[in-house]
């Protein structure tokens, strides 16, 4: 392929991933956004393979390279529950931040490299390397812990080492320094142990980062490492010389550095406070993922068939889906008891929190998988002042995003962050197996409210033996 063939593909592949992310950004168009994605990245890596910069000997390591990286892929897509998709992601951002350094080192000590740049080239060429490590190397760890914390194999509390703030300066401004003796370095040996420390370094903040932010927090860590991810692979592109490479990754960047400042928005946080860690710790029940807090107070349980009854005399009903109905893979069940209530007269909606679940835009895959109608589906800000007007409140495994602690208590570790105000609503009714606590490891005055019931229970079974009742 020529030159200018390939230019114009990574042209065309470009257009088509910036069609791709409009498309994503209503689940009416995702499909079509989907598609565009993977068409434009067909052409990139066709492109790319029989683009001049590939010659014939590179065929047989590429071929193998994809065999190996799809056979995982495939694996990987028909093993992980959807449940375990924000772990796989964190994962998969893993591997970007391991690529950028691999490359970047690899990029040093290509010999074939040596002597190619000279003067301010060489050192603008340094700079690409050095900063790509950098931002590889946070983010392969950061990501490697958020897969920790995604997967509860890592607690979900904040673990903060004392005066934290002045150890990150401190690693910055070593950073800085060996930045310095790197790029004055006259050899690739002289150069490595510059770039070997700062890479320690890098590595141990990542860690250090995701490690001190607790646990109502990680939706805004896991779409800044999102970000990080399109920076770790923009660097690779500079490193590369790959132009697409420089714009996919700019875009992966920067949506998802908007994504986290929507998030933050969602949590009520600032962004830095965020990032600086420790939510949760100051008072207030420690944030433990797994459900660390004691429940205090008596609860009212209900069964089906009353749920059943309280629905069928309801004119307005809100359902309230969280990382539950995930779990118990309600959400087919959940839009049959939507349909039935709506071909009933009932004014049923669906109430959507930006955090709901364990990924962005959980919750709305879930359901539009289901099929449920959009224009039935909203965000928290859309209807939380209708509840008072509503008569059922269904909660369907959420816990946190319906926590009125966020509201009333300010000792609470989620204290700030915006909820769905279910209580208000003339019943609400969670649908929970336990009386555990949610991702935040807080406990909920909600199932203690008067007007609050528990249908105790696996989501998906207990809300069948709604719809039997319902029917019947
Ligand atoms: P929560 O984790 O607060 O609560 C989920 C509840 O679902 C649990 O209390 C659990 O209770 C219940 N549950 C689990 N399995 C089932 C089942 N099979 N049937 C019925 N219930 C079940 O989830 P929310 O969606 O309310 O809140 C999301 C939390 O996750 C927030 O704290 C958010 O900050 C955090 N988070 C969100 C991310 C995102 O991007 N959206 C990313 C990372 C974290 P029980 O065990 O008793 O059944």
């Amino acid at each position: 392929m020529s030159a200018t063939l390939a230019s114009i593909s990574y042209i065309g592949a470009a257009i088509l991933f910036i069609l791709s992310l409009g498309g994503l950004s209503h689940p009416e168009t995702s499909r079509r956004g989907n598609v565009y994605g993977i068409i434009g990245m067909a052409i990139a890596v066709l492109a790319t393979v029989f683009g001049p910069q590939v010659t014939a000997a590179g065929y047989a390591w590429i071929v193998g390279a994809m065999v190996v990286g799809g056979s995982i892929g495939l694996y990987a897509a028909r093993v992980v529950k959807m449940t375990q998709m924000p772990e796989l992601v964190a994962l998969m951002h893993s591997l970007v931040g391991l690529a950028a350094m691999l490359v970047g080192f690899a990029n040093y000590i290509d010999p074939a490299a040596a002597g190619v740049f000279q003067g301010t080239e060489k050192t603008i060429h340094e700079l690409e390397i050095y900063i790509g490590i950098l931002i590889g190397a946070v983010t392969f760890s950061g990501s490697v812990i958020a897969f920790g914390k995604l997967s509860g194999k890592i607690g979900g509390r904040p673990v903060l080492i004392p005066g934290r703030h002045w150890v990150n300066l401190a690693g910055l401004l070593v950073v800085i320094w060996f930045g310095g003796s790197f790029i004055q370095a006259h050899s690739v040996a002289e150069g490595m142990t510059p770039l070997a420390v700062m890479s320690v370094i890098a590595l141990l903040f990542g860690i250090h980062m995701v490690m001190a932010i607790g646990g109502a927090d990680m939706p805004v860590v896991v779409s800044m490492l999102n970000s990080y991810s399109g920076w770790a692979a923009a660097a690779t592109g500079f490193m590369l010389n790959n132009d697409l490479l420089i714009v996919t990754g700019a875009l992966v960047g920067s949506s998802g550095a908007i994504l986290s400042y929507i998030m933050c928005r969602a949590m009520n946080r600032r962004f830095i406070a965020v990032i600086a860690g420790g939510f949760g710790t100051e008072g207030g029940a420690p944030a433990a993922a797994g459900g660390g807090a004691q429940p205090a107070g008596e609860v009212v349980p209900i069964l089906a068939p009353e749920t059943a009854e309280l629905l069928r005399e309801a004119k307005s009903v809100i359902i309230v889906p969280g990382y539950g109905m995930a779990v118990a893979q309600a959400q087919h069940t959940v839009c049959e008891i939507a349909e039935h209530l709506r071909e009933k007269g009932v004014n049923v909606r669906f109430g959507i929190h930006p955090v709901a679940g364990r990924m962005p835009g959980h919750m709305n895959v879930l359901l539009a998988e289901a099929k449920v109608p959009y224009d039935i589906v909203f965000e928290m800000d859309e209807l939380n002042e209708d509840f008072p007007d509503t008569d059922v409140a269904m909660v369907i495994g959420a816990n946190d995003i319906v926590n009125p602690a966020a509201q009333d208590d300010p000792a609470s570790p989620i204290a700030g962050m915006p909820v769905l105000e279910v209580w208000k609503a003339k019943t609400s009714i969670v649908m929970k197996r336990s009386m555990a606590s949610g991702y935040a490891g807080v406990d909920n005055p909600l199932f203690y409210k008067e007007n609050n019931r528990m249908l105790f229970g696996d989501a998906k079974k207990m809300l069948e033996e709604v719809l039997v009742a319902l029917i019947a």
